[in-house]
């Protein structure tokens, strides 16, 4: 196994996972099977008791793990499937080795970081390396671990001292460290200085870097690159410069024609590692695809308008699958892709009072769009904004897609208008409602008092229902009887409800396993009017876009048609 490990330093922020996925993606060029691991230094078992306005998306995994987004990176660059185990944070090491302290593993001996927390940190990223991710179902050949925060932070100091032991454990042939630093740009001057602090710091702490990656607004001069090398005591072909693209698309070409696979194939010996012609064949494939559809996004002259309506819009992280969703499907669709934010609570009455002009540009933005998209989200905050969104779309025939809370919202605002019980709500907003009237209500089977973890979580099956043949999100997956989607919810839509919802003309055309819990719905006589449950933007992968949000962006952009006709819309992984 040949380890990668992605450090930060100087600020975090600058792009280190997309560096280390981008990195990931050139290995996977050569043919080589790529593994990820992401290390969080805070205390938190896992990303999903944290706030996403504070830290950005919380992203479910297969396993339902709820993890940092950056495992969605992974998942999208490299096509693969990773485990709740893939995400290390402070939270879950020291709960395991204090779990084995009472077991009594470490009998006799004073616990401490060094070695016991160190030794854990290392034995798991050993362990979890080795599970295959992708559909070969072997054994990875090369992981990426990407080191969250910067290098020097108190939080991160035990994974530091962790991975200065590993390279020794695994030799030098197997380890590489790539650190991520800041050039800024002062008076038109490239500065230096950070990146010079940042890797005296790493070098403190026993860790050389095998290439420094330099983040700039614009090309690094050559004069910098060689002042980065002399200073910094590496080669100028180990230093690599990341200026700022038009897309992140571009950055493993932009690392390609830095050559840096020529030096970590060096560094790493690759060439030790037998590969069949036919993964050699598998990576120029990708390579192939990769370059074609950097090259037809740069040629897109149309542009498509999302307007992303959400409770969550001040932290634009907070929606990163969904906008990568969006830019996938974009590219699919060749459209320049234009998201405008609207706060749903500017869409509401009390904005209208208090603020005027908010209140119209919000509802100016909702009506220029080409289609509406409701995320996900929680709590009441909002709602009422979202629902007028919803009803918008609805009356006036702009493409929808509801996900998950987006999906409840639509299923609020049809009983409400159309239905005509003109309170109805969810129970998540008001507890007391009446089980009668609620549009949405708690599912029975989930955890009401302990929050951590206790959702519905991860990959369930949504069957299609007879009779939904002819539905455009059946046809957008390309006609099969069922899909596996990623979950995340405690609500679900009242069956008391459902009849007289269907009899009105949205209908229900997926379910759950048990055939009892509505997970897509579809308005009749609509351009695209649809909801999931479920949360197709976790599985979106940039060379295979998530159907429903395609479908979106395929109406939004007057092509649904066009697309719903192509014959190879059943291929997923390569479409
Ligand atoms: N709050 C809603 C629920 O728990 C929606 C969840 C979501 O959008 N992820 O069902």
């Amino acid at each position: 196994m040949k380890y990668v490990v992605v450090s930060g330093g100087v600020i975090s922020g600058i792009g280190k996972g997309v560096l280390a996925s981008s990195t990931g993606l050139l290995f996977k060029t050569l043919g080589l099977r790529v593994t990820s691991i992401k290390i969080d230094p805070y205390m938190n078992i896992d990303a999903g008791t944290m706030s996403p306005l504070e830290h950005g998306e919380c992203f479910v995994l297969n396993d339902g793990g709820e993890v940092d987004l950056d495992l969605g990176n992974y998942e999208r660059y490299l096509n693969i499937t990773l485990t709740k185990d893939h995400n290390i944070t402070t939270g879950k090491i020291y709960s395991h080795v204090i779990e084995r302290e009472r077991k009594g593993d470490y009998l006799g001996k004073t616990v401490q970081v060094v070695p016991h927390v160190t030794g854990a940190i290392q034995d798991w990223i050993e362990r979890v390396s080795k599970i295959p991710v992708d559909d070969s179902g072997l054994e990875p050949e090369v992981c990426i671990i990407e080191l969250g925060g910067t290098v020097g932070d108190i939080e991160s100091a035990p994974f530091v001292e962790a991975l200065r032991q590993f390279q020794f454990r695994v030799g030098s042939d197997n380890f590489a460290l790539i650190h991520v630093s800041l050039v800024p740009v002062i008076h038109g001057e490239q500065k230096t200085k950070p990146t010079q602090a940042a890797i005296k710091d790493l070098r403190s702490l026993g860790l050389t870097p095998d290439m420094i990656a330099c983040r700039c607004q614009e090309l690094l001069e050559v004069a910098t690159i060689e002042k980065i090398g002399m200073f910094c005591h590496v080669g100028p072909n180990q230093v690599i410069a990341v200026h700022d693209v038009n897309t992140t698309y571009h950055v493993p070409l932009l690392l390609k024609e830095q050559k840096i696979m020529k030096f970590l194939s060096q560094k790493l010996r690759l060439d030790t590692i037998e590969l069949t012609a036919e993964s050699l064949q598998k990576g120029e494939h990708l390579l192939t695809r990769w370059k074609t559809l950097t090259a037809n996004y740069d040629r897109a002259f149309e542009t498509v308008t999302i307007a992303l309506v959400g409770k969550y819009t001040h932290l634009k992280d907070s929606y990163l699958s969904v906008i990568k969703s969006l830019e996938h499907s974009s590219m699919k669709c060749n459209r320049k892709l234009k998201i405008e934010w609207v706060e749903s609570s500017d869409l509401e009455e009390e904005t209208k009072t208090s603020d005027l002009s908010k209140y119209h540009k919000a509802w100016h933005h909702v009506c220029q769009a080409d289609g509406i998209l409701v995320p996900g989200g929680f709590g009441s905050r909002g709602i009422e904004g979202m629902v007028a969104a919803a009803k918008y779309a609805r009356e006036s025939n702009i493409p929808y897609l509801g996900v998950c809370l987006g999906l409840q919202i639509a299923v609020i605002e049809f009983v409400r208008n159309v239905i005509g019980i003109p309170d109805s709500t969810s129970m998540e907003f008001d507890p007391a409602h009446s089980e009668e009237t609620a549009s949405v209500v708690y599912m029975p089977d989930v955890d009401q008092v302990k929050l951590g973890g206790t959702m519905r979580l991860g990959i369930h099956q949504t069957k299609f229902v007879k009779g939904s043949e002819n539905a455009k999100l059946r046809k957008i997956y390309g006609g099969s009887e069922y899909v596996m989607e990623r979950h995340r919810h405690r609500y679900e839509v009242n069956p008391k409800l459902i009849s007289k919802i269907e009899a009105k003309g949205l209908k229900f055309i997926g379910k759950d396993e048990t055939e009892t819990r509505m997970e897509l719905l579809e308005l009749d006589d609509h351009k695209f009017f649809c909801g999931t449950q479920y949360h197709p933007e976790y599985i979106s992968k940039v060379l295979d876009p998530s159907r429903p949000f395609l479908g979106l962006v395929a109406a939004a952009s007057g092509i649904l048609d066009d697309i719903l006709a192509r014959e190879d819309l059943s291929h997923k992984g390569d479409f």
